[in-house]
């Protein structure tokens, strides 16, 4: 994602926009959320690019964290309600 010319897979357009965002990852029922997901966005169709590396250390935290290795900075409940049309 560094230095060379990158080019959005569905629109074409060549301008980013680097940007946080929340970023929610989840693995065999378990789950880590990320409030500050360095992220790179289309300009014109705001398709979001995540960085491999980041993904990386994303999953790396994930795996330390549920392994009692590395501490959370908070955890936080998240309501779940199966979609009834
Ligand atoms: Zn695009």
């Amino acid at each position: 994602m560094k230095g060379n010319e990158k080019k959005c897979n569905f629109c074409g357009a060549t301008r980013y926009e680097r940007r946080q965002i929340q970023y929610f990852y989840s693995r065999e029922g378990k789950y880590l959320l990320v409030p500050n997901m360095p992220v790179e966005v289309c300009a014109e169709c705001g398709m979001i690019y995540y960085d491999a590396e980041v993904l990386k250390e994303v999953e790396r935290r994930f795996f330390a964290i549920h392994e009692g290795r590395e501490q959370p900075d908070r955890v936080v409940e998240v309501p779940e309600k199966a979609i009834a049309l």
